[in-house]
């Protein structure tokens, strides 16, 4: 197929004639191959003329224990039964505090309080106000300054936004974001280790300079939107240490990440990372209903508690009590499922099967996983310094939709998010069909 010609398939779907307006989309024009998707069971939806698919991308990342599980399910029906909300402003219900509860005993012991949101985007908000009310409590209003990655992804609303490096480089027409918001690169598994040294040595002599202004440092430690780069542990060690050493606050972005996604409950479970701040939402409560959440460490409830003041923050829906119910049901399936073990022993499986089976292909420049998140990064067959162009990488995208696997697309290729219950079977399923799909085009 000509580039003409595919350029033109991709962009005359109009959209303009649906009354939703669909998140970051286009009405001229958009890439996506739009489905109308009204059911699902397990890892399948179902489209309205009940063609079935293989869900790999958990929904938008969140639902990964699949669709219609039952025990969610019973939970949020039984709820709903009892009562559906209560206004946490004024009172509190037992129904939250054991979601709490239970979320927290995944957290380290030093994390004793949480506060429920709407959504990942809000909870990051809150842990930049946060931060900055906690030095200012302290006497320190000018240790204000947020560090955050130049690549990272954190939301959409205006906090959230200013400290995603995706957006800030977007320079958008909502600008300005908000100020004393510092970007750094920071070193990723996709750079070389002279190049992530420099980076690194960059933020180092940064944080030494000015670390009276720094307020906390928020860290994605895989920076999932921008196409999956891994900072490398022992960066976010040593990042770690700095932050300890010169008094930073230090939150960690587990929206996408925590709740299993790669295996541990929390991904910073796999370096030393002390977090003050852990920002969830979508595993939460495996998507079934809007929640995130933010658990603090010991040391900011204290500093609040010690001087009487009052975290400024809260929204009305947010620790609604259907989608705390659910979080009692997902974290009840997360464990009798063992959901651990099957992202640990599923992922290592289909890593490997999908290098074995793509690694030839002279659209493929690598097959990168942690737990069940795993990228297939395309290049151009002719340029393999290239990556693959975005209309090419929508097309891919669109081409196993037709043979009935979704799957993500990133800025340098394909991410695939299989729900976590996924089975060896399943996961042979997935690699059938882009093998096939790769095996029968040069993109
Ligand atoms: N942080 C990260 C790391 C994310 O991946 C996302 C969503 N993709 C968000 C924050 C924002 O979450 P939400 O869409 O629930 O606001």
């Amino acid at each position: 197929m000509n580039n003409l010609n595919l350029r033109k398939i991709m962009e005359e779907k109009e959209i303009n004639t649906y009354n939703i307006w669909h998140p970051f989309s286009n009405l001229q024009k958009n890439y996506f191959n739009q489905l109308v998707i009204n059911e699902g069971e397990g890892i399948y939806v179902y489209d309205n003329n009940k063609k079935c698919y293989i869900d790999a991308c958990s929904g938008l990342w969140n639902m990964s224990l699949g669709y219609n599980n039952t025990r969610i399910n019973n939970y949020i029906k039984k709820q709903l039964d009892k009562l559906p909300f209560c206004s946490l402003f004024e009172h509190t219900n037992s129904t939250v505090v054991l979601a709490a509860n239970k979320i927290l005993d995944l957290l380290p012991r030093y994390m004793n309080k949480l506060m429920f949101t709407c959504s990942g985007s809000e909870s990051n908000d809150l842990a930049i106000k946060c931060i900055r009310e906690y030095w200012h409590i302290l006497g320190q209003p000018n240790k204000n300054t947020i560090i955050s990655f130049n690549k990272s992804y954190h939301g959409t609303y205006y906090g959230s936004m200013s400290i995603s490096g995706i957006t800030q480089r977007e320079n958008k027409g909502y600008n300005p974001l908000l100020s004393q918001i510092v970007m750094k690169e920071v070193p990723s598994d996709l750079y070389s280790n002279e190049d992530n040294k420099v980076y690194m040595q960059k933020l180092v002599s940064y944080i030494e300079e000015y670390h009276h202004q720094i307020a906390g440092i928020i860290i994605e430690p895989i920076l999932t939107s921008s196409g999956m780069e891994i900072v490398p542990c022992e960066y976010i060690n040593e990042i770690n240490e700095l932050c300890q050493k010169y008094n930073i606050l230090v939150a960690t972005d587990e929206v996408a990440l925590g709740f299993y996604r790669t295996g541990k409950a929390f991904y910073f479970y796999n370096t030393q990372l002390k977090p003050d701040l852990v920002c969830m939402a979508k595993g939460i409560n495996a998507g079934y209903l809007p929640l995130g959440a933010v658990a603090f460490s010991d040391k900011v409830i204290e500093v609040y508690k010690n001087n009487k003041s009052f975290l400024s923050h809260g929204s009305t829906q947010a620790g609604n009590l259907l989608a705390c119910s659910a979080v009692i049901g997902a974290l009840e399936e997360y464990k009798e499922q063992n959901i651990q073990r099957n992202v640990e022993n599923v992922s290592t499986y289909l890593l490997k099967q999908l290098k074995e089976k793509l690694v030839y292909h002279s659209n493929v420049k690598s097959v990168r996983g942690v737990g069940l998140l795993i990228s297939i990064d395309l290049v151009n067959a002719s340029d393999h310094d290239k990556t693959l162009e975005e209309v090419r990488i929508a097309h891919i995208q669109n081409v196993l939709a037709e043979e009935g696997l979704l799957v993500y697309r990133s800025m340098i290729g394909l991410l695939l998010f299989p729900i976590l219950t996924i089975t060896i079977e399943e996961a042979d399923k997935i690699t059938k069909i882009i093998e096939n799909v790769f095996h029968n085009y040069i993109f």
